[in-house]
């Protein structure tokens, strides 16, 4: 039968790459739910509401209806998309930039009640695999299966500056560490729902597992 399986974890521990797998070879949805967070970002930075001084917290939760996210799935790429207002901002949504204010979105409150609401509406037939920092607590906390990433804080930044390097960004390792780690702070001790994990939740440590070992094993624990 259709499940909902909740990954949560600290930045860059290979939570999306897995979930997409995972989502593909049980036929489920895949929802990234960090991309909704760094699409309302992208939003505040392109209408100024947030940059290195400044961020007009007030002026956001304003502006939430005017914020319209949806998926799309992409058939050549695998999986689905982001669009904000109707845009494709998924490449958008990954630059270091986006990386540097996406924490500091992700406190307002009123911003997290209305991605959790639409996040809850999208995994409600089940058959889902979302991940994020707070599915197994407060998105889907009857979730049959509810995963816990980590890894060290090295692996991350490396495997991060990696992609970044990848799509051609110009980014120093430093820079993408001190984000990593910065992130990983403000994630861990936001007074709305911090990431923490779920007293259910499966641990999983994949600093030193290749990524088939790691979905062979998800891919176990989803089928028990
Ligand atoms: O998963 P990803 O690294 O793309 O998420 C970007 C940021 O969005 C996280 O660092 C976190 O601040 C925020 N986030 C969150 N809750 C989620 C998913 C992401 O607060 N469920």
């Amino acid at each position: 039968q259709n499940i909902t399986i909740a990954i949560d974890g600290f930045s860059s521990t290979g939570k999306s790459t897995v979930a997409k797998q995972l989502a593909k070879a049980l036929s489920y949805v895949y929802v990234d739910t960090g991309a909704m967070y760094r699409a309302v970002t992208l939003y505040a930075m392109q209408n100024s509401l947030i940059a290195e001084d400044c961020f007009d917290t007030e002026a956001l939760i304003n502006q939430l209806d005017d914020i319209n996210i949806s998926f799309k799935f992409n058939e050549t790429l695998g999986f689905a998309e982001v669009y904000l207002n109707s845009v494709n901002v998924e490449k958008q949504i990954r630059t270091l930039e986006v990386s540097k204010f996406v924490s500091q979105v992700a406190t307002v409150p009123e911003v997290r009640r209305q991605l959790v609401k639409q996040q809850q509406q999208m995994g409600k037939d089940k058959g889902v695999v979302m991940d994020g920092r707070d599915i197994g607590t407060v998105v889907f906390p009857d979730a049959e299966l509810k995963l816990f990433m980590t890894a060290s804080a090295n692996t991350r930044a490396v495997r991060r500056y990696e992609e970044l390097k990848e799509r051609g960004d110009d980014v120093s390792f430093e820079d993408v560490l001190k984000n990593v780690e910065t992130r990983d702070r403000i994630d861990s001790t936001r007074k709305d729902s911090p990431l923490t994990k779920a007293l259910d939740a499966i641990e999983i440590d994949n600093s030193n597992l290749t990524l088939s070992e790691q979905f062979e094993t998800i891919l176990q624990l989803a089928k028990q």
